[in-house]
């Protein structure tokens, strides 16, 4: 990297008068008067003034800086970063559909609808439901959307006192934020000490005003609930729904299905299990699927079928409504669509197994450093609690760190709550047997230093261009735009 752009913002490498491009003047300054002087600038906006090649080093060397799936391993649990095959990239770039208009009529965008009709129908197999809505925009929004379905079910039957839902304490933040949203009243269930949801604890919370139980399977642990037709059958005899989050689909993917579980209602995220480059916000897509007799509760717009090469864009007045403008996040869908055909029924079969053997792989070889708290086969990931030996101080942010100077993306840590020193490992099935070899090398490596030099680990990381930034401090004082330090704010 190169140290005269390193670390600096754009506005750092200004100079007065230096610039990049001619633009033409426009001949607007009569019309300026046109406009009330109180809104206009009294001064000249603060632009940074650079010439092109600084332009593009700034910004070639920042993304740089970036750590993905195509610069590195990025064993980032719950969050599925696994490596996304580029042909999706190209279906999705494709001017034919990425040039469309949200709002083409039905009748020019048949090839669109017969893919968000194909993709749908691809979920359904995959999940053991009567349809799905590709509508919402992420994970947490297809949570509320499914939530809202349910709601939309109970009032249909008359059943208004049915406003609870019980979300076990290993869930993902967003579930009990979902279920807040939709306006439903949480109820926390615990887990037990091998990480599966408490049965008995959970049947003695149902009772007339269970609106449903959110489960996740594998929950987050990476265990799969062996009691979930159970749970099911309890809950639907209480009058409840049961809401399966499967945000995490991978081990699961031709396997077993939530709808042969007993899930009445699901979302999948499309940029997890099916391999759309996520991170940073966007972009998601969160497909919710409904077992028969509640699809006429799913979201408009819908997309319907009227014969074997026809098909139209409806809207329902028995639909719970709209939650998006548009059909959702075409692009994205258009890559799982990809990934999906591509790698066919047997493909997607073995990907589930291969994500499930390689979190076992990186389990078994790492047990003997690393605390594994739950001793059982995982599927596609998996937590320890830290450190096996606890003396010599070395926490899992210091492993995390340390992580970063050996090239790696740190795992997932401090979630689940489970444990207090909790790194949640998610390798994903697209990693050769070489990588993983090189993780647990690392991983090995850095438990031998705990031992032997622990201020270095807990110095990490020592090569990266931030080093520790004080968390606390950024959540509560966050500085989002650039300030120019020597002068003071009033100037
Ligand atoms: C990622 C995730 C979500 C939320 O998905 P977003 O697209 O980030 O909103 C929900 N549940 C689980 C288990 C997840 O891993």
């Amino acid at each position: 990297m190169n140290k005269e752009y390193y670390g600096k913002l754009i506005y750092e490498l200004s100079r007065k008068g230096r610039k990049g491009a001619d633009i033409p003047a426009n001949g607007c300054e009569e019309s300026l008067s046109a406009i009330p002087s109180s809104l206009l600038r009294s001064n000249d906006a603060v632009l940074p003034e650079v010439d092109e090649p600084t332009v593009v080093r700034h910004y070639t060397n920042m993304s740089n800086n970036n750590f993905g799936v195509d610069t590195g391993f990025y064993p980032l649990g719950s969050c599925t970063m696994k490596y996304n095959p580029k042909i999706n990239e190209e279906a999705a770039a494709h001017p034919t559909m990425a040039s469309m208009h949200p709002a083409t009529p039905a009748s020019a965008a048949q090839g669109a609808l017969e893919a968000y009709w194909t993709l749908q129908k691809a979920l359904c197999e995959i999940g053991g439901m009567a349809a799905f809505t590709l509508n919402p925009f992420a994970g947490a929004h297809g949570e509320l959307t499914g939530l809202m379905v349910i709601r939309a079910y109970h009032e249909s039957r008359g059943d208004e006192k049915r406003t609870k839902v019980i979300v076990p304490d290993s869930a993902h933040g967003t579930n009990p934020a979902s279920a807040a949203v939709a306006g439903l009243k949480v109820v926390e269930v615990k887990s037990l000490a091998d990480g599966t949801v408490d049965v008995d604890a959970l049947a003695a919370l149902l009772d007339d005003t269970v609106a449903g139980v959110m489960m996740t399977n594998p929950n987050t642990a990476g265990l799969f609930e062996s009691n979930v037709a159970r749970i099911a059958d309890m809950v639907h005899k209480a009058g409840g729904l049961m809401y399966y989050d499967g945000a995490n689909l991978n081990p699961m993917l031709g396997v077993a299905r939530p709808g042969d579980m007993g899930f009445d209602v699901m979302h999948i995220n499309l940029h997890k299990t099916f391999s759309t480059p996520h991170g940073g916000g966007g972009p998601g897509s969160g497909p919710v699927g409904v077992r028969e007799g509640l699809e006429k509760f799913l979201p408009n717009p819908k997309v319907v079928k009227l014969s074997d090469s026809s098909f139209d864009i409806v809207t329902r007045s028995d639909a719970l409504g709209s939650i998006s403008a548009t059909l959702g996040n075409f692009g994205v869908q258009l890559r799982a669509l990809s990934y999906i055909l591509s790698l066919g029924k047997d493909g997607l079969m073995e990907a589930g197994k291969l994500a499930t053997l390689n979190a076992n792989y990186i389990k078994e070889s790492l047990r003997d450093l690393y605390k594994l708290p739950i001793d059982k086969i995982c599927k596609h990931e998996f937590v320890f609690d830290g450190l096996a030996d606890k003396s010599t101080g070395v926490t899992t942010l210091n492993v995390a760190k340390r992580l970063l100077d050996y090239g790696f993306h740190a795992p997932t840590i401090y979630f689940p709550l489970l444990f207090h020193e909790s790194l949640m490992i998610e390798p994903t099935e697209t990693e050769s047997k070489e990588t993983l070899d090189n993780f647990i090398e690392t991983m090995r490596k850095i438990a031998r230093e705990a031992a032997e030099t622990p201020e270095i680990v807990k110095e990490a990381p020592l090569t990266t261009p931030v080093r520790r930034p004080d968390d606390t401090a950024a959540a509560l004082n966050p500085v989002v735009k650039w300030r120019d330090l020597t002068k003071s704010d009033a100037e």
